[in-house]
């Protein structure tokens, strides 16, 4: 069995996914949104994100005020704790966890916050239906991040 994982790791670097990218934005937007759907479930049919944790070591992941709220309730801390030690702003002007790997993954790749983790968190790594649509901009770059889109993007290749 192909691990992609592995795959992944050695191609990310020298595969370009620029053309995949443009090619894929020209397919009507209803057909498109199927097409990823099956491919994102596609990929987490073949990839384990608890053998991965690659987004969660390598990006801070976007967070709003109803996330720091839920987490707070959910850890039993005032929210202003967790504004003053795990959130910043970045350059972006986004709201974000202030580190990585982030604070909140434990050692065996699992989230101590999963019930209640931010909306970054959920939507990653944005290769769900209309969320592939509206993020066309973020593919290229988060198949270098992510082995899912990786895979997504490889499979879009051979439309
Ligand atoms: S980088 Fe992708 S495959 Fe890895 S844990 Fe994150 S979402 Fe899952
Ligand atoms: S909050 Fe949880 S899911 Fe989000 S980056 Fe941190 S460990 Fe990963």
């Amino acid at each position: 069995m192909t691990d992609h994982i592995q795959e992944w790791k050695d191609q990310r670097d020298k595969t370009n996914f620029k053309e995949t990218v443009s090619k894929a934005s020209k397919i009507k937007k209803k057909e498109l949104s199927i097409i990823a759907d099956n491919l994102h479930d596609e990929a987490f049919s073949k990839i384990d994100c608890l053998n991965c944790a690659n987004c969660c070591k390598s990006i801070p992941p976007l967070i709003n005020q109803e996330d720091v709220k839920r987490i707070s309730q959910f850890l039993k801390i005032p929210v202003s704790d967790l504004y003053k030690n795990h959130v910043t702003i970045d350059e972006d002007g986004d709201m974000v966890l202030n580190t990585t790997p982030c604070i909140f993954l434990l050692p065996d790749n699992k989230c101590k916050v999963y019930e209640v983790r931010p909306h970054g968190c959920r939507e990653y790594p944005l290769t769900e239906g209309d969320l592939f649509i509206s993020n066309m901009d973020q593919h290229e770059i988060n198949a270098k991040y992510c082995p899912a889109v990786f895979y997504v993007l490889k499979q879009l290749e051979d439309l």
